[in-house]
């Protein structure tokens, strides 16, 4: 690694150097606002919703994460979409079972959020925001959490064994 010794990292313009290396943050030149607030992305993209799959503007959407140089991402999900899911999950939440100790899923979490069916106000169970954000990337179904499972043991035989 090159760096000077003394110097300190902690304080050291991280979107000037990183690791020793000149970086360029290109994406960061991607942004507009909205009033105030900075957002990623141009001002007259489309955007598809990951939910009805419909492509829109980018004012279909809400702000969700921030990013390093304050513009804050878009949310996925279109407002229509994303409000349907908030109130399925309120729903979800009346009649959910009362909250376990730990995560469902991998049972060493103890901060958990309700999971539901998407579509539906069927609550699935508890998992924490690992799990959930996980099983949620890997398409929230069986088959693409297998074919995680395939990609990282080729071993049919050891996963069976793994699940005894
Ligand atoms: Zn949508
Ligand atoms: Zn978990």
């Amino acid at each position: 690694m090159k760096y000077k010794k003394k110097e300190n990292l902690n304080a050291r313009p991280y979107w000037k150097f990183a690791y020793g290396k000149k970086k360029k943050f290109k994406g960061h030149k991607n942004f507009h606002h909205r009033g105030n607030v900075k957002l990623v992305g141009k001002k007259n993209d489309m955007q598809e919703c990951k939910e009805c799959h419909r492509i829109l503007p980018l004012t279909a959407f809400t702000s969700g994460s921030l990013r390093s140089d304050g513009a804050y991402y878009l949310k996925k999900l279109c407002r229509e979409c994303q409000t349907k899911l908030e109130a399925e999950k309120r729903e979800a939440r009346k009649n959910a079972p009362p909250k376990p100790n730990y995560c469902d899923s991998c049972h060493k979490n103890k901060k958990l959020e309700i999971d539901h069916t998407h579509g539906t106000i069927k609550v699935r169970g508890w998992l924490c925001r690992n799990c959930n954000s996980g099983l949620g990337m890997l398409g929230d179904n069986l088959e693409g959490v297998l074919r995680g499972v395939i990609y990282l043991e080729k071993d049919k035989n050891k996963i069976i064994e793994i699940l005894k």
